[in-house]
């Protein structure tokens, strides 16, 4: 039979068709797709501005490079995460502070983070990293509040989470990276994620000088915007004896300033024309998540060994169904063995061997590590039939009974 992967993508006759017209255009990288993913995804999330990227870890280090985290800087996020969203504080020469899960959310707990910032010195931490994991959206709006009392700022991990919300305490719906509450938030683009480019990412914002930063660092720090160039006209021109700057009217056309030190993190012009395609169907796909979730919290509502992702939530966006199980291995060979390919989100990242050498060791994060022990993500994605789930479903009970 057909292997069962716990997530995939899924390319349309149109998706193929968005490549083919860009490869047969005059643009391969910076064109006009670029700019149209960028405004239809800020569209959809709801932010001012959007950036797209070569991936969500170029996404993440150009929010730390941007928000100017030096050497020393301290930034807490939560352990049960891809590694990517502690790396990028690590890119910039910062320390990576873990703080524990909720245990019932499996979230970021704003309690720990809390303790953390209570125990040390005002000023020794610059920034929170929240990750809205599995797609349940991060209440942004309490930590808002206390990144406020701290004078951090926020960086929303929400590659889990397009699509995702959650209400605010003035009841209003929040979009997951929408810029209201968090100062950059970052999306990813791999094939398992609700929109696949192949590679790809996007910064959202709704920080206009933090905007101008991340275009510019993204490619190699370049500007060719004559109002914020540094050097002289003259200079430009290459001719000491031009009299005057203010005499000449016209900056030549192929002067350009590397004015910091960025990467080259560009999105090729095909793949955004794939992730515009892809975005019209990430409303339709997060439906389907929807039911797949449904069905599954119904069949192990009364397992005595399986807990489920506690209730549907309305503004979860099911990126990954993740179950608490006893005899975790036991389940994940098991369900291999009928060519189910279920994963485990996440070993946490402070049990890292990368990671052990700062000091971070078992029993440090007791919620993280207790998840862990027993977590499994099962097949999730919106191109998985009912029969397939029922055959997943069956499988999993079959193990248990
Ligand atoms: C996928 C992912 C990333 C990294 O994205 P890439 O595009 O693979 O670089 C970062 N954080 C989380 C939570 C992710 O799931």
């Amino acid at each position: 039979m057909k292997p069962i992967p716990y997530g995939r993508q899924h390319i349309t006759e149109e998706d193929i068709q968005a490549v083919v017209e860009v490869l047969k255009s005059d643009y391969l990288t910076q064109g006009p797709k670029i700019a149209a993913f960028e405004a239809a995804f800020a569209e959809y999330v709801g932010s001012k501005y959007a950036v797209a990227v070569a991936n969500g870890t170029a996404a993440l280090h150009l929010c730390t490079l941007a928000l100017g985290v030096q050497p020393g800087d301290k930034v807490i996020t939560t352990p049960i995460t891809f590694a990517a969203s502690a790396n990028c504080v690590l890119y910039c020469g910062g320390e990576v502070v873990f703080a524990d899960i909720d245990p019932e959310t499996y979230l970021l707990n704003i309690h720990s983070v809390r303790t953390l910032l209570e125990a040390a010195p005002r000023g020794t931490y610059q920034g929170l990293i929240p990750v809205d994991f599995a797609g349940r959206a991060v209440n942004m709006d309490v930590f808002r509040q206390l990144a406020n009392e701290y004078g951090l700022w926020i960086i929303e991990d929400a590659c889990h989470a397009p699509g995702g919300c959650f209400t605010d305490s003035s009841g209003q719906r929040q979009n997951c990276g929408n810029g209201e509450y968090a100062d950059l938030a970052i999306f990813s683009f791999h094939p398992v994620k609700h929109i696949a480019t192949g590679e790809g990412g996007m910064i959202t914002t709704n920080n206009a000088i933090v905007y101008q930063k991340l275009l510019k660092l993204r490619t190699h720090g370049i500007t060719r915007n004559v109002d914020e160039f540094s050097n002289s006209l003259q200079f430009a021109l290459g001719d000491p004896k031009t009299p005057n700057n203010q005499d000449v009217a016209e900056w030549p056309g192929w002067y350009m300033e590397m004015q910091d030190l960025g990467f080259n993190y560009r999105i090729t012009d095909f793949q955004a024309a794939l992730g515009l395609s892809q975005l019209q169907r990430l409303k339709t796909g997060l439906a389907r998540r929807k039911a797949i979730a449904a069905a599954y919290e119904a069949a192990f509502e009364n397992q005595l060994f399986i807990k489920g992702q506690s209730g549907l939530m309305e503004g979860h966006a099911y990126h990954l169904y993740v179950i608490q199980v006893e005899n975790r291995n036991g389940l994940y060979n098991h369900l291999k063995a009928h060519h189910i390919f279920a994963q485990i989100h996440y070993i946490p990242c402070h049990l890292m061997p990368y990671y052990r050498q700062f000091g971070w060791k078992e029993g440090d994060m007791p919620h993280s590590e207790r998840y862990y022990a027993n977590c499994i993500s099962l097949p999730m994605y919106p191109t998985l039939t009912i029969q397939e789930q029922e055959y997943v479903i069956e499988t999993i009970k079959k193990f248990y009974a």
